[in-house]
């Protein structure tokens, strides 16, 4: 599934062939995309419009159009964008037409995918203040923001940065990586983490997306990029499906375990697991 940095490599590549330009037809031929819109209401929202600026917020694209008019995508689990595609491509749910003559096709094998439509500046940040917290490559995400996200939470770290209304973005290969770099058992729960373990964890999350934007995101399955290309961060992963491999750092075996319901892969040497707590004796 597509996290923060493959999207953020669609949006990098995608803005300066859609800003300033104007969405001339938009045809929806998946009705569950923008469900409960209908194809067409939902088209006669945005064409005719200029693209304003194309922003990211968390997991979701934001297209931002004249009059404050925002379609806002989310490409799930199998959702990929392709400009300009070949003529037969399969799985295709929703093509946009530029005014100058490009196109871009929705394609979206598990119809996961969606398309919502905004309108005004206000519904923006309701849209969105419910939905997701900090977008942790904002200077915002500070050591104190993560401590007092963390204070409250009694999840395991892995539960804790998953969940996107806390920290908008982050995923399951990032979320890996990141407690990894920060030596953290993924089982720990986010209350129990030290300040320099918060501090770790926090420049960790930092550095992992950054890397993952700049490989172009990572291809697991489906992501591709705008032209259709894989991303290459799959190749930089530290313990992220590398299950029964040398940890990069001691050389122990990555291990695989399910925690909040994911695959999730750990060094137990350098990410010891957490120790039961015990009811003090009397
Ligand atoms: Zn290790």
């Amino acid at each position: 599934m597509p996290e923060l940095p493959e999207v953020e490599t669609i949006r990098r590549q995608l803005a300066p062939r859609v800003q300033g330009r104007v969405l001339e037809a938009l045809e929806v031929s998946d009705p569950r995309w923008c469900w409960p819109l209908a194809g067409t209401e939902i088209a006669a929202a945005v064409t005719g419009r200029r693209v304003q600026r194309l922003g990211r917020r968390g997991k979701y694209l934001v297209w931002e159009l004249d009059d404050e008019v925002f379609l806002i995508i989310h490409l799930r689990m199998t959702g990929t964008l392709l400009y300009d595609p070949p003529e037969a491509v399969g799985h295709a749910r929703v093509r946009f037409t530029l005014a100058d003559g490009h196109s871009l096709l929705f394609v979206d094998p598990r119809r996961f995918g969606t398309g919502q439509l905004v309108l005004g500046g206000e519904a923006l940040d309701t849209f969105f203040a419910g939905r997701l917290g900090i977008e942790p490559l904002e200077p915002g995400f500070t050591p104190a923001h993560l401590r007092a996200l963390a204070r409250g939470c009694r999840s395991p770290a892995k539960a804790f940065l998953l969940d996107q209304r806390r920290i908008a973005g982050v995923g399951n290969i990032y979320a890996d990586e990141a407690l990894f770099r920060a030596r953290i058992h993924p089982l720990r729960p986010a209350n129990r983490l030290t300040s320099p373990q918060l501090d770790a964890l926090r420049d960790a999350v930092i550095v992992s997306l950054q890397a993952g934007i700049d490989a172009n995101g990572a291809t697991i399955d489906d992501f591709r990029d705008l032209d259709g290309a894989r991303g290459s961060f799959q190749n930089e992963f530290l313990v992220h499906r590398r299950e029964g491999e040398p940890c990069p750092v001691c050389g122990s075996a990555v291990r695989k375990m399910v925690v909040a319901g994911r695959g999730t892969y750990v060094c137990e040497t350098c990410q010891p697991r957490p120790r039961l707590r015990r009811p003090a004796a009397r």
